[in-house]
């Protein structure tokens, strides 16, 4: 069996979701299992569905009309006939949304975001598997949250694999075509939970782990894993070949082409993942597997934004050692600041963070009661993976200021403020 990934950008509109059933007729589509996102931006639209339930119920009716509009129209385009049973489809899924919305008791926000946002994909999905059948495709849509098993950390749900090996191999059996949903799973329960924003590839490699499938194959906007985000670096290069511990290693640092969850279960069981173009299906593309660590072997470089560089020292001039070290990581942890990059001297303590949940303010109090702490926000956090001399001439002429810079025998890692 084959697994294919379409993320959100390749199903955005009509004419995207045509290119989908193109690529799957010149690819063939027999023992395949189709991993699909939410249509374009509708995750976003659906985690502001999430704040208008929590701050502006009267809108509510309005938002989710809205989204269901938006795939009416998709649909529309789609079909000339026979598009009334799928417009009613999508309209009881919105309006199950909408149920769940005006009657839900549960305070937990993370609960709540996981039972709204998972429609993305039940619509898309619903969406997708129908027009493929009546384009004369034999699409079976099937209902990831039958398949993937997780606990009850919603937003960010880890995987009970055991189940989840389960469950696939009972739910899939021998079928042409399947349509099924990235992204979304459930708990014990059988109440939705989510793997995490663009977590589809992760889903993709989930499928594949479990059916020892052949191959994983995520289709993208880009020929493949390049050397760089083309929109923040010029002149970037195909990577033809890149190993499972180097991929690991640029998923690890940021590179956002590929989920960073995605390829230890595919490396388990060396499945090679191929990242090719939805836009030129007859590109190579890149092969992430067993073999050579990086073909062409060229510098790689990733970006974070918006990351915060904090540097502490003690405040009586005395040494930084383990124990303030054991403190400081414990508040990190406790303030969920992911830890971006590490630096310390006799006297000073320099960390990059991630921001993500937004509670810098609440560490910065802990923080200053025992150090003297200098926050500098807005840093871009550049990693050169391969780097050699003109790599870091490259990285500076993307900022005014460094601030800190790193290096180990494969990397290079710069913190540049504008
Ligand atoms: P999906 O549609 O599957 O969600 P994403 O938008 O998440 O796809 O990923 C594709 C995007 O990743 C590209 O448009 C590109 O801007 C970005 N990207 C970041 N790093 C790289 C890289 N090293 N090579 C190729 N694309 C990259
Ligand atoms: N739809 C989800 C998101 O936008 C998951 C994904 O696309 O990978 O985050
Ligand atoms: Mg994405």
């Amino acid at each position: 069996m084959r697994i294919f990934k379409f993320g959100g950008a390749s199903v955005k509109d009509a004419a995207s979701v045509k290119n989908v059933a193109t690529v799957l007729q010149k690819e063939g589509h027999e023992d395949v299992l189709v991993v699909v996102s939410a249509m374009g931006k509708t995750t976003n639209s659906l985690e502001s569905i999430v704040e208008t339930y929590l701050n502006d119920r009267g809108q509510l009716k309005a938002v989710v009309q809205e989204l269901e509009r938006f795939h009416l129209e998709i649909i529309d385009e789609l079909l000339d006939k026979d598009k009334d049973p799928l417009k009613e489809k999508v309209k009881s899924l919105t309006q199950e949304l909408l149920q769940f919305l005006e009657h839900n008791k549960s305070p937990n926000y993370s609960f709540v975001y996981d039972q709204t946002v998972s429609f993305g994909e039940l619509i898309s999905t619903t969406i997708i598997a129908y027009y493929l059948k009546t384009i004369g495709l034999p699409a079976l849509w099937l209902d990831a949250r039958k398949c993937v098993k997780t606990d009850s950390y919603y937003r960010d749900a880890n995987l009970d694999w055991e189940e989840t090996q389960k469950q696939i191999m009972a739910q899939v059996n021998g079928s042409n075509l399947i349509i099924s949903q990235g992204f979304i799973g459930s708990d014990s329960n059988n109440f939705t939970t989510t793997l995490g924003r663009e977590g589809s590839d992760y889903s993709a490699a989930i499928f594949a782990y479990a059916l020892g499938a052949e191959s994983v194959t995520i289709w993208k906007d880009v020929p493949g894993v390049l050397n760089g985000d083309p929109r923040e670096f010029k002149d970037t290069v195909l990577l033809h070949q890149i190993s499972y511990r180097e991929a690991i290693e640029l998923a690890f640092y940021g590179a956002s082409v590929i989920h960073p969850k995605t390829l230890q279960p595919l490396q388990r069981k060396e499945i090679p993942l191929y990242v090719r173009s939805f836009l030129n299906p007859e590109g190579t593309g890149t092969a992430v597997s067993k073999g050579k660590t990086l073909d062409p072997y060229v510098p790689c470089y990733i970006i974070k934004k918006d990351q915060v560089l904090l540097k502490l020292s003690s405040l009586d001039f005395s040494f930084i050692v383990e124990d303030n070290i054991a403190q400081i990581f414990g508040l990190l942890a406790t303030y969920q600041m992911r830890v971006e990059l590490i630096q310390n001297s006799a006297i000073s303590f320099s960390v990059v963070v991630n921001n993500k949940y937004n509670r810098l303010e609440e560490l910065l109090v802990e923080l200053r009661a025992k150090f003297k702490v200098t926050v500098t926000e807005n840093v871009n956090l550049f990693t050169v993976r391969h780097f050699d001399r003109a790599a870091k001439e490259k990285v500076r002429s993307h900022g005014d200021k460094i601030l800190l810079e790193q290096r180990t025998q494969k990397t290079l890692q710069v913190v540049l403020k504008n």
